[in-house]
């Protein structure tokens, strides 16, 4: 555990695929968790857009008082996860690499943090599997010795919970998935 835990909660590291996803989550876990955001998204492209993203998770975490960590941009080890993929459909197979890439990096740096627990801000998309996320935060919490919270956040208007927050704290919300297959 880190030092200096204000709270009897126990930690728990959010991987944030996006500032407005995060707001609604934030709201179910604070209750139960100490919630600590991790921006690790290496699939946003163009980089511009990247930051434009990471901007939107700090200001929500700001405004919601959690923090959020934003590591550096680093696309190529993504490329590198998803060649021969690029040509798949949204939710296909190139999507459960891209999980699995910002999952893993997530479980290494609650390692690093000391933090016990991980989850994902990625299970509020209504274009998103959360069987399929599930069954990679397994994967990767039995391969890391991390425990992963299994959320279905769209589950009780979750994402509908997350557009109410995002306009009232004035957040920007991306036109597409991220990556640059997902652009058209
Ligand atoms: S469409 Fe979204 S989830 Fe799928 S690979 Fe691209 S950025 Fe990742």
């Amino acid at each position: 555990m880190s030092e200096n835990k204000k709270i009897d909660k126990p930690e728990i590291l959010l991987h944030i695929c996006c500032g407005p996803d995060s707001t609604a989550v934030y709201e179910r876990l604070e209750p139960q968790y100490e919630v600590i955001g991790y921006f690790h998204n290496p699939n946003i492209y163009p980089e511009k857009e990247y930051h434009k993203r990471a901007e939107n998770a700090l200001k929500a975490g700001r405004e919601l008082g959690f923090k959020v960590i934003i590591p550096e941009y680093n696309p190529e080890e993504w490329l590198k996860a998803v060649r021969g993929l690029e040509k798949e459909p949204e939710g296909g197979k190139r999507c459960e690499k891209c999980f699995r890439h910002n999952l893993e990096a997530t479980a290494q740096k609650a390692l690093e943090l000391g933090i016990s627990f991980f989850t994902t801000t990625l299970t509020i998309s209504p274009h998103k599997s959360s069987d399929t996320i599930f069954k990679v935060g397994r994967g990767v919490a039995e391969e890391y010795g991390v425990m992963f919270l299994e959320a279905d956040f769209k589950k009780k208007d979750g994402f509908k919970r997350s557009v109410e927050l995002s306009r009232v704290l004035g957040l920007y919300r991306q036109k597409y998935c991220g990556c640059e297959y997902s652009m058209k």
